[in-house]
């Protein structure tokens, strides 16, 4: 039997950075030539890596960045039509595509549609314009609301939208506003993030010198709480720490990162996993060009983990989801029993709290989730 595989694919491109933003994406204008460029290039690590995939079937496409809608129809319809011909798609594929509120249009949609892509995830993040600038997202919330109408009208039946909260001067009124009006679109998931200060972002240097306010702990608190009220009451389950999903709309690809499964990652700064080994992809587009054209390895860096690695990274992942982690899940993939090895951390968690047990599996608790770090650091802390 053939094995089932993620595959990610990068673009790197925004037409601005975000003020929070960490990861690797470079501001561009659509039409310049380094994203034609780019476009060609995944082309062929796309043929390449399927060439190497000949045992493996693809269940899940996630394509995000950066802002993936920011290519051309064109560039889309290249890039989808290849991943269609050069790789084995399951029929039931969970196929995401990224798209930020004003980057996508009729055409777009229209075409991701016809190649297959059936879920949508919209970074949509607040629903008042004056936090959506102070975080330095180009969009505003009324191009969320129409880019989310073009999304509907093209058939998608798998929406996720992108929420942040605690971000600079965000009250617990307007994050409440926000809960409310991302329920009122009726996607079919919604993701809600903490907003976490990277250093060295803009928006770390701005509070580091006093001048952006954040919310205190205690209203974070309560968004964080008004979080759980919310999406629970309106038919969003919590599936994972910052997942919310309506009835079989869980996300089938981010669930591969939570299992610390394998996925084949392409595209500059892409990461992939198999076998126990992490690689990485070059960041920088030009370096990435040139590898690709010159007929090299666009690989950056590999790491090959120990057992002990891969078995605590997938407690610390699996932890993550509400539904923890399976003895029998453990036991198959490892050949050991789940309790033998971590038996110390877990009954250490569960002193504290954090996790549960039952006959089948080990699970966050409700403060467990609160406190995440906390959970999945008694296990990567194992790591030598
Ligand atoms: S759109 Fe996303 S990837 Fe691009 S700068 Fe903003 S947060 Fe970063």
């Amino acid at each position: 039997m053939k094995k089932k595989i993620g595959l990610y694919i990068h673009v790197p491109f925004c037409l601005k950075k975000c003020l929070y933003c960490s990861f690797y994406s470079e501001p561009v204008r659509p039409e310049q030539l380094l994203v034609r460029e780019y476009v060609e290039a995944l082309n062929i690590e796309i043929k390449r890596a399927a060439d190497r995939a000949d045992e493996k079937e693809i269940g899940t496409i996630y394509m995000g960045g950066g802002t993936p809608t920011l290519l051309s129809a064109q560039q889309l319809a290249s890039l989808l039509e290849n991943l269609n011909r050069h790789f084995h798609l399951l029929d039931d594929i969970e196929f995401t595509v990224e798209a930020n509120p004003g980057t996508i249009d009729r055409e777009k949609a229209s075409i991701l549609r016809t190649y297959g892509v059936n879920r949508i995830s919209l970074g949509m993040q607040a629903a008042q314009d004056h936090l959506l600038s102070l975080i330095g997202r180009v969009h505003t919330y009324e191009s969320t609301l129409r880019s989310y109408e073009m999304i509907k009208e093209a058939g998608f039946e798998n929406v996720n939208v992108d929420l942040m909260y605690g971000l600079p001067r965000q009250t617990t009124k307007e994050w409440l506003h926000t809960l409310k009006e991302a329920v009122r679109l009726d996607p079919d998931h919604i993701s809600a993030y903490s907003l976490f200060l990277e250093e060295a972002t803009p928006l770390a240097v701005q509070h580091k010198r006093g001048e952006t306010a954040l919310p205190s702990e205690e209203e974070e608190e309560l968004m964080y709480d008004q979080t759980e009220d919310i999406l629970p009451s309106r038919g969003f389950s919590r599936y994972e720490i910052s997942s919310y999903a309506k009835p079989q709309k869980e996300c089938i690809h981010n669930q591969i990162y939570w299992l610390n499964e394998e996925y084949t990652g392409l595209g500059a700064a892409a990461f992939s996993y198999a076998d126990r080994c992490r690689e990485k992809n070059i960041n920088r587009v030009t370096e990435y060009l040139f590898r690709i054209f010159s007929d090299q390895s666009a690989k950056d860096w590999q790491e090959r983990l120990s057992l002990e690695n891969e078995m605590g990274e997938t407690m610390m992942m699996g932890l993550r989801m509400k539904r923890g982690v399976r003895f029998s899940y453990f036991k198959d993939r490892f050949g050991q029993d789940l309790l033998q090895v971590f038996g110390q951390e877990i009954a250490y968690l569960q002193e504290l709290g954090l996790v549960g047990m039952d006959e089948e599996s080990v699970f966050p608790t409700g403060k467990g989730f609160r406190y995440n770090n906390a959970v999945g650091r008694e296990f990567v802390g194992r790591q030598g």
